[in-house]
């Protein structure tokens, strides 16, 4: 499969483009901001975007998702416990000094145990709640991928002090369904760097 990672927009979300190399059929997970960027890849691979997938509604990872689905007729999935979070794009664009943004239609609701496929590979949706409500991890279990949305960073876990976080409720997520997922997992954050379950299980001073 093939992989592209795109930091986009003032906060440097991580937006993942993946695409099968034989159907060319594609995912793209947190389109934050830099639409045009972003179809720029998927025209340079010749891809067919088949899902939008949102791990959170935090402005600067749903920030581009109408302006991708509107391009490229793509449902967007997003799990719903984030719907009241969504509802306060505004409210969040003011508090980040950024512009406002469409908000997008939820057209799937993405819940815990989902597989969505792309090609040949298949995407596990977890409910990992604790840095919102919705927040979800998707993991690529024959690529050996976590995309970890704001709920496990390099090091670090997301933030739980904004509406909808929980500290207790990360912790529990962390441990119960991601650190049980094998150690040589590439785990790709929606900010920064990327790691393994091994190194955070040894290295994260959170957990
Ligand atoms: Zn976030």
């Amino acid at each position: 499969m093939i992989h592209e990672v795109l930091p986009v927009g003032m906060l440097q979300c991580n937006c993942s483009i993946f695409g099968d190399e034989s159907t060319r059929e594609a995912m793209v997970i947190d389109p934050g901001d830099e639409v045009e960027s972003i179809l720029d890849r998927i025209r340079l691979h010749g891809f067919t975007v088949k899902a939008i997938v949102i791990t959170h509604a935090h402005i600067d990872h749903i920030g581009g998702a109408h302006k991708l689905k509107q391009a490229t007729g793509a449902p967007v999935y997003m799990n719903l416990n984030d719907a009241s979070l969504q509802k306060m794009l505004d409210f969040q664009a003011t508090m980040l000094g950024m512009p406002p943004v469409e908000n997008v239609a939820i057209d799937l609701p993405a819940k815990d145990g989902d597989t969505l496929v792309v090609g040949a590979t298949e995407f596990h949706v977890m409910h990992t709640p604790g840095h919102t409500q919705g927040s979800i991890c998707l993991w690529l279990p024959s690529e050996g991928k976590l995309v970890a949305g704001d709920t496990l960073f390099h090091e670090s876990i997301g933030r739980t002090d904004l509406p909808g976080g929980n500290t207790q409720q990360i912790l529990k997520s962390i441990h119960t369904k991601l650190l049980t997922l094998p150690g040589d997992t590439l785990v790709l954050p929606g900010h920064g760097d990327t790691t393994t379950i091994e190194h955070e299980k040894e290295h994260n001073p959170f957990l």
